[in-house]
């Protein structure tokens, strides 16, 4: 059986059930690299130029940890999953980069993924890579359904139950009601994070962000929880038409959680993101505007634990206070 090696890091997050669908109704087995740890950061920040950012250093991280475990790995050029709003062009580059910095990789199935080429051209680039697997197009047909079916399923399961990608993925069933209960903390604040799901979901990466701010009180809103088309709506309100593949996570969440009246919001970028700089100056001036507490986070891997820590000490500190104030 084939084994078709997927990294976990960047479309991770939104995209593994989709592609796992696929690929084992081609018949082919799919070998997931494991969470992000010292060893494949360091790996990926030597071999990539120092000025790549983190979330693309800790992919190749992954590639290399991939590379002598399977036959083949699945690196897509995604340009564009959206009317007019590209990735950035890392993304597009990334099985080029792959090749480049990690030689000793098995062949990578490199599937170029614009959406704003047509649904014909996407369906021959699907059977394409089908081709990897089977001569048989009714069977290509029926892997890539079962795909689009994985891919709802596990957006609808995160949208309804209220839970994150890692939840989801991981099967577990503490929904976030459940995620309410930590003994020994100080009362509840509603706190919304945005950013891209690669970064926030990335224990590793975000020196476990999440699980830091529950064990601090604070009830996590992320931006599955407010579903597709609610983001894409706030997001078009504030922006208009969209840009950046993860608009809608970043300036649409914000604006969510701005109209749900949340606490506070924190987003969380890389150092040295362009679209970030962009998105999340939008989302923070909107914050402002209707005096909600914000709080940015620039992240690479030289970035202190203890820091951090502060850091968001000193933000909900500043909520409760705030709260206490306006009651
Ligand atoms: S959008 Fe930003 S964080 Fe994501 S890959 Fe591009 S530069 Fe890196």
């Amino acid at each position: 059986m084939t084994k078709v090696g997927i990294p976990r890091a960047l479309y991770y997050y939104q995209y593994y059930p989709m592609c796992k669908a696929f690929f084992e109704a081609l018949g082919a087995e799919t070998v997931v690299s494991p969470p992000t740890n010292k060893a494949i950061l360091s790996c990926g920040t030597a071999r990539a130029v120092a000025e790549t950012c983190l979330p693309v250093k800790v992919f190749f991280g992954h590639v290399k940890f991939l590379a002598d475990r399977c036959d083949c790995v699945f690196i897509p050029a995604i340009r564009s999953l959206g009317k007019k709003a590209y990735h950035c062009s890392k993304f597009l580059g990334l099985p080029d980069m792959a090749k480049a910095l990690i030689p000793e990789c098995p062949p990578i199935l490199d599937p170029e993924i614009d959406l704003n080429r047509g649904r014909r051209r996407l369906c021959q680039i699907v059977h394409t890579l089908g081709r990897h697997f089977t001569s048989d197009k009714g069977k290509v047909k029926r892997a890539a359904e079962e795909a689009l079916k994985a891919n709802s399923a596990y957006n609808n399961r995160m949208c309804k139950e209220g839970i994150t990608p890692i939840q989801a993925l991981e099967g577990s069933c503490q929904s976030k009601e459940e995620m309410e209960s930590h003994e020994n903390v100080p009362p509840r604040l509603d706190i919304g994070i945005v950013g891209h799901p690669y970064v926030i979901y990335d224990d590793y990466i975000n020196h476990r962000l999440m699980s830091r701010l529950q064990a601090m009180g604070g009830r996590i809103f992320t931006p599955e929880m407010m579903g597709e088309e609610a983001l894409h709506i706030a997001m078009t309100r504030l922006v208009g038409r969209e840009h950046w593949s993860f608009e809608a996570d970043i300036v649409g969440a914000a604006e969510c959680y701005l109209e749900a009246r949340l606490d506070g919001i924190i987003s969380v970028a890389v150092f040295g993101c362009g679209p970030d700089s962009m998105m999340i100056n939008m989302a923070q001036r909107r914050a402002r505007q209707l005096k909600t507490p914000f709080l940015h986070l620039s992240l690479d891997e030289h970035t202190s634990e203890g820091g951090l820590v502060t850091r968001l000490e000193a933000f909900l500190d500043m909520v409760h206070r705030r709260n206490r104030i306006c009651v």
